[in-house]
């Protein structure tokens, strides 16, 4: 596996794959890797001829008062993981690498970033827009991979890639979870004790929607109640930021349960913020 830092190294060398008919399957991550994001690697793997993963914890998405500076890293060990599931490419970037600057141009999806994240995190998706849009354009994939633990995200850079036409096809892969349910995330390390024991109750509380809504609630504010009270009597720590009942597409709140819709629930613990959703199918 070659460790690349330059952005014009790296193109050159996906620009001759290309030319070979390589097909590049492209995992970006802010690494402190788990399950997850190994997961994205293996379906890269199973997918594309050569694999390319990405590490930059990219401080355009986070704002000043956000955890940029406590983002756990561990790049040698991510290095040795990265490797051992098949990488052929890892990108480590530098800020300076990224960003010139002189840099003025953003990339924006303004309806898909004013909802859930983007209400308590005005800037976040405009970061992570322009990132994903630099990064594209340096790996120049066929395929990226991005997990539907961050379904916002996703959706928002299927509005992107579509607007702007980038030759990539997005594929979207399962949440991976911790034995008690609690999503994996590079940010879970930053529980305090008590706060990893409540945090798996994020997800329970997503499945008693799921719960209701089978059993015929149709009625979304009666269900997000029933889920605060559950929340309220289980985590004492967290605090919400938001619960809501989404359309999954649009990322518009929905009033009434549809045929699909997304439970996505924000909780602020001491130094972490953690996310999770649940995609209902609702039998009409
Ligand atoms: P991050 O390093 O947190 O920016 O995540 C990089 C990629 O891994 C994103 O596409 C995330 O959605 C995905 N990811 C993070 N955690 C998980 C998880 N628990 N299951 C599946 N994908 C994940």
């Amino acid at each position: 596996m070659q460790v690349v830092t330059n952005p014009r190294v790296l193109q050159e060398e996906t620009i001759r794959w290309r030319r070979e008919g390589l097909t590049i399957g492209f995992v970006p991550t802010m690494g402190f890797l788990h399950e997850g994001h190994l997961s994205l690697i293996e379906r890269a793997r199973a997918k594309a001829d050569k694999v390319v993963v990405s590490i930059f914890v990219n401080p355009t998405q986070f704002a000043p008062n956000e955890d940029l500076a406590s983002y756990p890293r561990d790049p040698v060990r991510d290095q040795a993981l990265v490797e051992s599931a098949g990488g052929d490419i890892l990108f480590m970037p530098s800020d300076a690498d990224m960003y010139d600057p002189h840099a003025a141009t953003w990339v924006e999806v303004p309806s898909f970033a004013k909802n859930l994240c983007g209400a308590s995190r005005p800037t976040h998706f405009r970061g992570v827009c322009t990132v994903v849009a630099k990064l594209f354009n340096i790996v120049q994939p066929h395929y990226a991979f991005f997990g539907e633990k961050d379904w916002q995200q996703l959706a928002l850079l299927r509005r992107m890639v579509c607007d702007l036409m980038f030759p990539v096809e997005l594929v979207g892969c399962p949440i991976v979870r911790e034995d008690d349910g609690l999503a994996r995330s590079s940010r879970n390390v930053n529980l305090l004790e008590q706060e990893r024991a409540e945090a798996p109750y994020l997800n329970k509380g997503l499945e008693l929607a799921k719960r209701l809504v089978e059993q015929g609630a149709r009625d979304v504010a009666k269900v997000i109640e029933a889920v605060e009270i559950y929340y309220n009597q289980h985590i004492f720590l967290g605090k919400i930021d938001y619960l809501s009942c989404v359309d999954p597409d649009t990322i518009e709140n929905l009033d009434h349960v549809e045929t699909r819709c997304l439970f996505a629930v924000a909780m602020r613990f001491s130094k972490v913020r953690l996310i999770d959703n649940r995609l209902v199918c609702a039998q009409s």
